[in-house]
């Protein structure tokens, strides 16, 4: 559906992205995170045409966004991340000039976008005398209007409160049910709750590209035994054991080979063979929040080395 090949581009002598490239498919939700300043809202823009790539390209159901703007853009609908505000116009006058730009006529597109994004009794008021969540609504509204197979939303949930940020989800939910969706967000929450799959970019490199399952599935085994138990040989001799740690007393991180939902009854069998107590033993899964960390941490790392 979306392909970005070997994106990259400089701001003068800056490389603000550098070689990304992914795909993808028809009803994926994706989200795109990274500190300020790593390259999301480049990226974006570079995907809806906004501004060129310095180098690379990107296929929008097979159309060169860069030499086919005007098809390309028919498929997607952007919502940038400083949305275009007029004031004085009603949240109806600035739809039916934003249909009317992207060659819209029928009142019912205007209508459409205002119900599908619960806009309907903010409809007269200006655009000035709305809330910041209501405003955000408007600029998914016009990104819709044209109802695109893509949805590109920069950073939806900047600057809302709890209750809208909530809303702005239901908002994002419905709509990826008949397109494929990329959000940008600093709240690694709305990425658990809302995406199939995780883009996450440092310093303006692709450096996780995974889905959610994969990326929650479990790879270690937390045991917890008796701490006067002498379980360590039992762990180091079993065949499924890669590594075994100690984290406190009668506590062991196992990192097992293969799949973890099999190594789990099989270290439960070795132990019970052996004599040792198990109080607990359960597969950990990796959290996303830890594995951006991660990904950040490496990054601090690198820079202080180079020092
Ligand atoms: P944020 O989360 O703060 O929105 P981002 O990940 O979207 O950040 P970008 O806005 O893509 O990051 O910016 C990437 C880098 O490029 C930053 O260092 C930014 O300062 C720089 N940059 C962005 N736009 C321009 C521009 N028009 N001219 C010069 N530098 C720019």
């Amino acid at each position: 559906m979306l392909q970005a090949n070997g994106l990259s581009r400089w701001y003068g002598d800056f490389r603000a992205v550098d070689d990304v490239s992914f795909s993808i498919g028809r009803g994926e939700v994706v989200g795109l995170l990274g500190h300020n300043g790593a390259g999301k809202s480049t990226i974006m823009k570079m995907l809806t045409g906004f501004i060129e790539p310095s180098l690379g390209g990107v296929l929008v159901d097979g159309i060169d966004v860069q030499q086919q703007p005007q098809p390309a853009q028919a498929k997607m609908g952007y919502l940038p991340e400083v949305p275009p505000v007029y004031p004085e116009l009603s949240v109806l006058d600035y739809l039916t000039f934003a249909a009317q730009m992207r060659g819209l006529s029928s009142a019912d597109d205007v209508m459409a976008a205002v119900a599908a994004t619960s806009l309907e009794d903010k409809a007269i008021e200006p655009i000035g005398a709305l809330s910041r969540g209501y405003k955000q609504r408007l600029g998914v509204a016009q990104a819709i209007l044209h109802r695109p197979q893509i949805l590109i939303l920069d950073e939806p949930s900047n600057g809302l409160d709890p209750t809208q940020i909530h809303e702005m989800r239901q908002l994002i939910r419905r709509l990826s049910e008949h397109a494929t969706v990329i959000l940008s967000t600093h709240i690694l929450q709305e990425v658990n709750a809302l995406c199939d799959r995780v883009l996450i970019l440092r310093g303006g490199q692709l450096v996780v590209d995974e889905s959610l399952t994969a990326l929650t599935e479990a790879t270690t085994v937390t045991f917890v035994t008796d701490p006067d138990v002498d379980a360590k040989t039992t762990l180091l001799e079993h065949p499924r054991t890669v590594e075994a740690t100690s984290v406190a007393p009668g506590h062991w991180r196992i990192t097992v080979s293969g799949d973890v939902r099999s190594a789990v009854p099989e270290l439960a069998s070795a132990f019970v063979a052996a004599r040792i107590p198990i109080l607990s033993i359960a597969p950990q899964s990796q959290d996303l929040e830890r594995l951006f960390e991660s990904v950040n941490e490496h990054k601090a790392w690198e820079a202080g080395d180079a020092a």
